[in-house]
C-alpha cells in the first residue's frame, strides 16, 4: 500500500519484464514469454494472442485479483494507473471502503493516517471486521476496530454494505456518487474502493482441467506436494492454491520452493507425465500450513495490533 499516496515509489516495485537480469538471470531471454494464460490444457498452455506453448511440467502462480493490485502490462502504464488513483485519492472529501477484511482495514487506516481532512467511511457486511481472516481472535477483532475508532476521520459501519444497482461496478470508482446502504443510510463518496475479497486468477484452469480442479471458492485444489489434484505434472503455489488459508507473500515463497524442488524429483526419476513411473513411490517434499499464532494488522499513524497466540498487543507508533 505504500505507493498509494507516493506514486514515486511504484518505480521501486516495478520491474519490466526487459530487465531480466535483476529478477530472472539465470533464464535464456528467449525463455521469458509475456502473455495472458487463457486456458491451461494438460500438455500444453493457451495464451490470449493464439500462442501454444507446449510442457511437460507447468507451474499455477496467477495469484488472486483485488482492488489494489495493479492490472497493468507495462510500468509506464501502471504509473500512470497509480498517478489518477493518487490523485483522486488527495482530492476527495470523502472515500467510502466496502469490505472490512484487513485490505479494507488497513487501507482505512493508511488514509485516515495520512489524509487527515478527508471522511472515511467503512461498511462491512459481518458484526465485527476481519471476520474471515485467518489467525484473527474476537479480542484482536475488538481491540482493532476500539484502535481504529480513535481516527476523528472515519465511520466504521458494520452489518451494513451498499445496495445501490446504479455504482459502477468497478473495484475502484473516481466517479462521485450518492451510496445507499442496507441500513438505510446514505453516504456521498467521492471515491469508492471496494475490499470484498480477493478473487482466484483460475478460470483458465478450470477451462482447460476442468471445474472440479477448482474449491467452492475457485481456487486450484493442491496436494500437499504442490501438484494439482489428479495432475502430478501439473503444480499449484502461492494465492491461487489450496495449500494454506494464509495468503502472504512468505507463504508463497515456502511453496514455491517445495514445488520447485519436487520438480526436479521428478525429472531426476525420469517421470514425464505420460510415463509409467509411479508418482507415489517417489520422495517428495510436503508443504505444512503456517501456524496462525501470529496474526498482524497494520493500523497507520496509530501503530499496529498484534496477536500472539492469546496475547493481544497493540504498539503504539
Ligand atoms: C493490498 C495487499 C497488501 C498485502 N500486504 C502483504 C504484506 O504486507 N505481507 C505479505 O507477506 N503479503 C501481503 N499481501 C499478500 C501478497 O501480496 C500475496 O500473498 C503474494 O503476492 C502472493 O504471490 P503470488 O505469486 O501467489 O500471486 P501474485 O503476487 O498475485 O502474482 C500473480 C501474478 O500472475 C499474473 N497473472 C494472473 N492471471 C494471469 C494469467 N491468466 N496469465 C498470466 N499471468 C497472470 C498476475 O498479473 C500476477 O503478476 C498483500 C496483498 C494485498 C492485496
Amino acid at each position: 500500500m505504500t505507493p498509494l499516496l507516493d506514486p514515486s515509489k511504484i518505480h521501486d516495485i516495478w520491474l519490466p519484464f526487459t530487465e531480466r537480469s535483476k529478477l530472472f538471470s539465470p533464464i535464456p531471454q528467449e525463455n521469458l514469454i509475456q502473455g495472458s494464460a487463457v486456458k491451461l490444457n494438460s500438455n500444453a498452455l493457451e495464451l490470449h494472442d493464439g500462442r501454444k506453448i507446449p510442457f511437460d511440467f507447468a507451474v499455477v502462480a496467477t495469484g488472486t485479483k483485488s482492488s489494489l493490485k495493479s492490472t497493468a502490462w507495462t510500468k509506464s502504464q501502471g504509473l500512470q494507473d497509480a498517478e489518477e488513483l493518487c490523485a483522486a485519492l488527495k482530492k476527495a472529501s470523502n472515500i467510502a471502503i466496502v469490505g472490512g477484511g484487513q485490505v479494507g482495514v488497513e487501507l482505512a487506516a493508511k488514509l485516515c493516517s495520512e489524509l487527515p481532512n478527508t471522511h472515511v467511511d467503512l461498511l462491512h457486511r459481518s458484526s465485527t471486521l476481519l471476520s474471515k481472516m485467518a489467525g484473527m481472535n474476537d479480542a484482536a477483532r475488538k481491540k482493532i476496530l476500539a484502535v481504529l475508532q480513535q481516527f476523528p476521520n472515519i465511520t466504521i459501519r458494520l452489518q451494513d454494505t451498499i445496495v445501490n444497482s446504479d455504482i459502477p461496478r468497478k473495484d475502484i470508482s473516481f466517479e462521485r456518487c450518492l451510496l445507499h446502504t442496507q441500513s438505510g443510510n446514505q453516504i456521498n463518496a467521492d471515491v469508492t474502493i471496494l475490499t470484498t475479497g480477493n478473487i482466484p486468477n483460475s478460470k483458465f484452469v478450470a477451462d482447460g482441467l476442468g471445474k472440479s480442479v477448482l474449491d467452492q471458492n475457485g481456487y486450484v485444489r493442491t496436494n500437499p506436494d504442490g501438484s494439482v489434484e489428479g495432475f502430478p505434472h501439473i503444480f499449484s503455489a502461492g494465492d491461487i492454491s489450496t495449500l494454506d488459508s494464509v495468503k502472504l507473500a512468505h507463504q508463497a515463497v515456502n511453496q514455491a520452493e517445495i514445488v520447485s524442488k519436487n520438480i526436479s524429483v521428478l525429472i531426476e526419476a525420469g517421470y514425464f507425465g505420460q510415463n509409467d513411473i509411479q508418482v507415489g513411490k517417489l520422495k517428495l517434499q510436503k508443504y505444512s500450513p503456517a501456524q496462525k499464532w501470529l496474526a498482524r494488522v497494520n493500523l497507520g499513524q496509530l501503530g499496529s495490533v498484534m496477536k500472539i497466540w492469546f496475547l493481544v498487543i497493540h504498539s503504539k507508533k
